[in-house]
Formats: C-alpha cells, sequence, structure tokens
C-alpha cells in the first residue's frame, strides 16, 4: 500500500482534493464512524444519523467505483473510537506511515491530526469558492470585515447574477425587499422528505442504543442520505419554494418550521452538495423567469457571501476564536434551551423544532434564542456549544463566527458592527409567537410583561460604555435615557428579577 486517504464525515464529495490527490491501484481509503466525534458535544441524535447514514453511503459509491475503502463502523470491536487512533491502527495494518487529508473545519481535529504521529499531508478543502489565499488577500489592510464586500469579490470571481461587470438587476443586494412579515398561509410544504432505506435504518437503530440519552428526537427520520436525494432536495425547493424564499427570508411562524427555506446546509456542509451547483440551479431559475430577482440574490448571498464569509474569519482569526467572550457574559444556560419549561413562547416553539428536526431557520437562530442568549448574557461559549450540538448542519467553521461572532456579538464585533438584540416588538411584527404566549409583548414593566422587552433595556444599560458611542445605537440610548428615572429604575429592577429566576431554575 503506498498511503492512506482520510475522509471525514463532513468531506463526502466525490471530487474532494484528496481523492483527486490519491490513486486507485494503491491507496486505501480510510473513513471511521468513532465515538468521540459523536459525543464531545452531545450532537442531536438526527445529527449523528444524517452523517453516519451519508458516510456509509459514499464508501459503498466508492467501492463500487473501484477504491479500496477501510471503513470502522462504530461498534466494531476493535475501533479505536477517535481519528487519530484510526489512523494508527490502519497505518499498522496496511503497514504505511503516510496519510493524505483535508484540512479539518474545526481547529480541535486539525490539531489531532498535526499531532498524530505519522507523515499527514493536509491538502486545502477546495470545496469552496473563496481559498485561504484569497480570503486573506480582501481582509489584508481592510479595517473592517464587511461581509458586503466580500460578498461583491465572489460574484464578480463567480460571474453568479453579473451583467458584465454590474450586478443583475441594477443593485448588488434586495435585502430592503426582504423583510415581510409572517404570511397568513404558505404554499411551500417544505423540504422533500425521504423515506429510511436498509441503510439508513440500520444506522437509525445504532444511534439510537449509543446516542438516544442526547437531546432531540431521532424519529421520524428524512434526511437525504446521498448525493442524488440531496439533488432532488434542491430542484424541489428551487422549484417549489424559492420564489418567495425573499419576500419572507425573516419571517417566523409557530406552525410552520420551514416557511420558504430550502434546508439545504446540512447536505452543503457535509458535502453531498456543492455551492456553485446550489448557486448556479438558483440562477438558472431566475433566468427562465420562475423568481424573482429579490429571491435569487437573496438567496445566492447567503452561500457564496455569508458562508464562505464566516469560513474566511473563522480561519483568519484563529483557534481561540471560539471561546471568545468580548463582553464578559457569564450566565449558565438555562434548562429550556434543552427542552425544559418556558412561558416565553417564543423560544419554548424555537427549542421545540429544534428538538424535532435538528433545524430552526436563520431569525430563530438569531433573534429567537440568539437574541435571548444576549440579552440574558449568556455564557457565549455554553451558547455556542448548544448550537454545535443541536443543529443538524452546525460545524465549528460555520457555527462558531455564526454564534460567537454574529450573535452573541462576544468577537468584539469582527463580524457584526451592532450587536442583534431586540426586544418583544421585533418578534411580534415578524412572527405569530406573541398570539398566544403566557407574555404580553405590549406589556413593558409589571404583571405579565415580556422578558424580551425588559431584558432589552437591561442590555443597553449595562453595556453602555462599550456602545453608547456606536452611531447605529444612538437612537435607542436617547429613548432610553428620555424615559424617566423611576421608570428605568423599574425596568432594570424587574428584568434582574427575571435574569436571578432564571438563574434559579425557576420558570420564566
Ligand atoms: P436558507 O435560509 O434556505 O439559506 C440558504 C443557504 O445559505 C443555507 O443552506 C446556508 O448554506 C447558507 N447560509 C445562510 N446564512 C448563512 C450564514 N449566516 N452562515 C453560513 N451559511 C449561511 N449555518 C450552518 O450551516 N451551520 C451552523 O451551525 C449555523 N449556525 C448558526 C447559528 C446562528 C446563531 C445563526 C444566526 C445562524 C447560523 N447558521 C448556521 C446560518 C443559517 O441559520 C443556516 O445556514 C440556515 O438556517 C440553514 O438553513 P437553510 O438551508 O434552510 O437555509
Ligand atoms: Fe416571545 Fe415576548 Fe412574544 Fe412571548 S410576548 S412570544 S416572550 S416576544
Amino acid at each position: 500500500v503506498a498511503r492512506l486517504i482520510l475522509i471525514l464525515g463532513d468531506q463526502l464529495s466525490e471530487s474532494i482534493a484528496a481523492l483527486n490527490a490519491a490513486d486507485k491501484a494503491s491507496d486505501v481509503i480510510v473513513m471511521a464512524e468513532v465515538g468521540e466525534e459523536g459525543s464531545y458535544v452531545p450532537h442531536h441524535p438526527k445529527k449523528i444519523a444524517l452523517i453516519l447514514a451519508a458516510m456509509r453511503k459514499f464508501a459503498a459509491r466508492l467501492r463500487d467505483d473501484g477504491w479500496q475503502v477501510a471503513y470502522s463502523e462504530l461498534d466494531d470491536t476493535d475501533n479505536t473510537q477517535s481519528i487519530p487512533g484510526e489512523l494508527i491502527r490502519r497505518a499498522d495494518q496496511f503497514g504505511t506511515s503516510e496519510v493524505i487529508a483535508i484540512r479539518p473545519g474545526e481547529f480541535r481535529l486539525i490539531e489531532a491530526l498535526e499531532d498524530c504521529p505519522l507523515d499527514v499531508r493536509l491538502l486545502e478543502d477546495d470545496r469552496f469558492i473563496a481559498s485561504h489565499a484569497e480570503f486573506e488577500a480582501w481582509a489584508e489592510g481592510r479595517k473592517a470585515l464587511r461581509m458586503e464586500y466580500f460578498y461583491r469579490e465572489m460574484r464578480r470571481k463567480t460571474g453568479l447574477l453579473m451583467e458584465g461587470d454590474q450586478p443583475a438587476g441594477g443593485k448588488w443586494n434586495f435585502d430592503h425587499d426582504n423583510r415581510k412579515p409572517a404570511p397568513d398561509d404558505v404554499d411551500f410544504s417544505g423540504p422533500m422528505q425521504f423515506t429510511p432505506d436498509d441503510v439508513v435504518e440500520d444506522v437509525l437503530d445504532l444511534v439510537e442504543a449509543r446516542f438516544g440519552n442526547h437531546f432531540g428526537d431521532l424519529r421520524p427520520f428524512w434526511f437525504a442520505t446521498d448525493q442524488g436525494q440531496a439533488r432532488r432536495a434542491l430542484a424541489h425547493f428551487v422549484r417549489y419554494g424559492l420564489a418567495k424564499f425573499g419576500d419572507y427570508q425573516d419571517a417566523m411562524l409557530a406552525d410552520n418550521q420551514f416557511l420558504y427555506h430550502a434546508l439545504v446546509s446540512p447536505y452543503l456542509n457535509i458535502g453531498l452538495l456543492d455551492p456553485m451547483e446550489v448557486c448556479r440551479a438558483v440562477e438558472e431559475a431566475w433566468k427562465a423567469g420562475d423568481v424573482p430577482i429579490n429571491a435569487a440574490e437573496g438567496f445566492i448571498r447567503q452561500v457564496i457571501g455569508w458562508r464562505e464569509y464566516v469560513r474566511g474569519i473563522y480561519f483568519h482569526e484563529g483557534p481561540d476564536y471560539p471561546r471568545r467572550n468580548g463582553l464578559n457574559h457569564q450566565r449558565k444556560l438555562p434548562e429550556f434551551f434543552w427542552g425544559g419549561e418556558t412561558r416565553m413562547r417564543c423560544v419554548s416553539k424555537a427549542v421545540a423544532q429544534t428538538g424535532t428536526q435538528a433545524y430552526a431557520h436563520h431569525i430563530q437562530r438569531l433573534m429567537v434564542t440568539g437574541n435571548f442568549a444576549l440579552l440574558a448574557g449568556l455564557d457565549p461559549s455554553e451558547v455556542s456549544e448548544w448550537y454545535l450540538a443541536v443543529y443538524a448542519d452546525a460545524f465549528e467553521w460555520v457555527e462558531a463566527p455564526n454564534v460567537v461572532g454574529m450573535s452573541q456579538f462576544a468577537d468584539g464585533g469582527v463580524i457584526a458592527s451592532k450587536p442583534y438584540v431586540s426586544s418583544g416588538a421585533y418578534i411580534n411584527r415578524m412572527s405569530d409567537y406573541c398570539k398566544g404566549c403566557h407574555y404580553k409583548v405590549s406589556v413593558k414593566t409589571g404583571e405579565g410583561a415580556c422578558p424580551f422587552n425588559l431584558l432589552y433595556w437591561h442590555f443597553l444599560d449595562r453595556h453602555r460604555d462599550r456602545f453608547s458611542n456606536n452611531a447605529r445605537m444612538g437612537n435607542m440610548y436617547r429613548t432610553w435615557d428620555r424615559m424617566d428615572e423611576d421608570r428605568r429604575a423599574t425596568v432594570l429592577r424587574e428584568a434582574q428579577q427575571v435574569l436571578d429566576k432564571m438563574q434559579n431554575g425557576e420558570v420564566i
């Protein structure tokens, strides 16, 4: 044997650089289901099942294609249950010390591979539009790394929605059109769902036995688990959901978990879909006149803009990034993040659907759970660990910048120019959560006051030094300062009571 070719569970693409660099005749592909990866945070059972089922199918496909694959199943008796452990075992078995791997999307694993006592060559993951070198070149010398400018570079580079060197439709960004509140009814039936086949059923049994105690429902399981299914799911979304994606991108409904969202991030992030194929499908639909420009542009911006940008930030900022705590928030994550009782209907609904689907869409993550965590001053490491565990699409390179940076402002403002905080009014405008909530969104203090209303001012007040000079927040401070002193004292006292109750484990 010449070399081992390591393929991790989020690297399931046939065009991946490690396979391109490999020799089918002599190299051995190493794939391993290991306990360490399943449990270093308590991953949602659906997420673990997605990855294991997709790995098994990918390995079968490689074998059909003539590759020699050394595959370790989780329950194999000689499985060492760690990635370096499995590499060492396979190196011994096949009499080689050479390993080719793709640089993982997580510093923890990169270090583990670098420390592995074998001759490991790490190749760049080229399934992204911007290479590390391109991102660094863009970031070089800039005072602020704002997504919008990076996104324009990516538009120019890919030619997506470009007419010569001008943006299609005359504008780079149609976000202004994409803020419609929740519609009364949704005419998209949601993502395509797949009935588990035998491979998936085996994995479901395994996950139930090994990780059934983790937060979240394993069944019903309906994710796509191979490239063909993922492509069908994409086509289904483009045909039936995309047209209104833009309009209702920020809307939330208590009883509709998907609205017009694509649910392709889990597939993109493990390699079943390629970002350019996704964007081309969207661009084609616009060219064919099937979807408006605000839908196509809005969607493509998420993929070639935000997705690429957060990855760039993660690697640019370095290994300490996920643990930053710029606002020095220390409170423990309350039990209701793990399904415990809360009277806040918005939070309770967002957490409940996270439990059933391992999914919540962007605005639920940002403006409900994330907003609450930030207002309440929860420790961003604990918050980040929660997001990493509970969402099927969560891998550290994309999760940490979104949570630590965008949502919790714990990176000191690298990603966001101001914190994403709001009172209950925003949630009420964009959703139907507040109808039927124990709290009253219109009540600011006293009996029935919405906790978001109280905590919002508490947040601004306790971080006055940090934010009062921020041009985009001046209005908020002026509003606060105009309130009479008694009222401000009442707000702060009641907010503190909410926080104390939360910390004492009482239901809020
Ligand atoms: P759609 O709304 O249909 O969007 C289309 C695609 O755009 C997504 O599939 C995704 O690939 C991409 N995208 C959109 N926004 C972002 C973004 N901010 N960063 C990266 N890609 C984006 N996304 C993850 O993939 N993994 C995560 O762990 C993750 N954690 C998040 C945590 C928080 C606090 C927030 C606010 C956002 C997070 N996101 C994460 C981004 C976003 O919420 C998800 O990508 C999106 O909800 C996935 O669902 P969808 O495929 O239906 O997306
Ligand atoms: Fe959430 Fe407040 Fe609305 Fe209740 S009233 S759903 S807590 S925003």
